[in-house]
């Protein structure tokens, strides 16, 4: 069985703006690093070049007059009600080419639903994907289209049951409000609590009504949640949903801005906390098509996804960067450094305070989101 890697390089056309925080280098990065371990050489792995997504596939979910907007931006001019849909200056620009970038996107993910859906093998990684906060006739979090729901979409038409989980560091709204009143989707997003971090939702108490009650599961961290913390949390709750939910497939957003040194974000995990998530998913999944999404530190992103394709292959790395790649990333600013780094020092005070406040939540998923998800 192949696993499949897409990405395409017309990726780098594209240009959030100088001062944005999301730069579309970290896609070539993490790609120069995958190749570089030779990651893409592996007999286990087919390169697919990434395919545009058709407008009409994205209108499954998307509203038209939204899409007609963002068609009409595309140009990079802004025209007059582009503001009431979140376009503008700030999180989500209008550049030029923003609606072919989303195509881009969209289509990868699309592509990776079609490739293990077709059997033609179990694990399909988009890394350009997991834009989980674009909403249906809105833009928000850097997110314009949001390719998570599209791709889970067309496998709830293609007669699948769905798991998402979703590990980047804020909460994957967009998701979660698309299949909120379903039972056929369970979404399972663990980020750093909205009291703190942006969006402002994800809490725990927010669990899905009508059919979907209890299909819906948010595990809000503190800041400063650290790797034994949050993998404690992960295995209390989400083996034993999987179990339960029996899905055909799991849909992964992997966003990286959850370490102690992403720039946007509160918490403290490390590439050692990622990797143990990573191969637990990788146990759970059935067939399993990973995204991409945040994370703000471009050499973290090459890193983790470096990482998580190895997971994804049963591959294990060496520590020590290949030379190619960490002479070009120390030239771009790169601290020198090994794949994982360091561990982490655990700061035992404020570890143990959240560790409390997750027992906590735990406790209350248990109550309440246990007893109700069922196959
Ligand atoms: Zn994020």
């Amino acid at each position: 069985m192949k696993n499949a890697f897409i990405y395409t390089d017309a990726y780098l056309d594209y240009d959030y703006g100088p001062t944005h925080p999301l730069r579309i280098i970290r896609l070539k990065l993490t790609y120069d690093l995958i190749n570089a371990y030779g990651l893409l050489d592996l007999p286990s792995v087919q390169f697919i070049p990434t395919i545009k997504a058709e407008e009409k596939e994205l209108a499954v979910f998307h509203d038209e007059e939204y899409l007609s907007l963002l068609r009409q931006v595309n140009e990079g001019f802004a025209l007059g009600d582009a503001y009431a849909y979140g376009l503008g200056p700030g999180d989500n620009p209008i550049f030029p080419g923003l609606f072919n970038l989303s195509l881009l996107v969209a289509g990868a993910t699309l592509q990776a639903i079609d490739f293990v859906v077709d059997g033609n093998g179990e694990i399909a990684f988009n890394i350009a994907g997991g834009l989980h906060h674009a909403m249906r006739s809105r833009a928000s979090g850097f997110c314009y289209v949001n390719d998570p729901v599209i791709g889970i979409m067309r496998l709830l038409r293609r007669g699948k049951r769905v798991a998402y989980i979703d590990i980047d560091a804020h909460h994957g709204d967009g998701v979660q409000k698309a299949f909120y009143d379903t039972d056929q989707v369970l979404t399972i997003s663990l980020h750093e609590t909205g009291y703190t971090l942006f969006p402002g939702t994800g809490f725990e108490s927010e669990i899905g009504e009508g059919k979907g009650e209890g299909y819906s599961v948010n595990l809000p961290f503190p800041p400063e949640t650290e790797d034994d913390v949050y993998v404690w949390t992960f295995d209390e709750v989400v083996p034993e949903l999987i179990h339960a939910f029996q899905p055909d497939v799991v849909v992964t957003q992997l966003g990286v801005d959850t370490f102690y040194d992403d720039p946007l974000t509160n918490l403290h995990l490390s590439l050692f906390g990622y990797e143990r998530v990573l191969k637990r998913i990788k146990d759970l999944a059935p067939k399993w098509v990973a995204l991409g999404g945040g994370g703000y530190n471009i050499f973290n992103v090459a890193r983790a996804w470096t990482l998580a394709w190895a997971v994804m292959n049963g591959v294990e790395l060496e520590e020590a960067l290949p030379e190619s790649f960490l002479k070009e990333a120390v030239k771009m600013g790169m601290e020198e450094r090994g794949l994982r780094g360091r561990p982490r020092t655990l700061r035992h005070s404020q570890n143990k305070e959240n560790r409390t406040e997750m027992e906590r939540v735990v406790h209350y998923i248990k109550r309440t989101v246990f007893p109700r998800v069922e196959e």
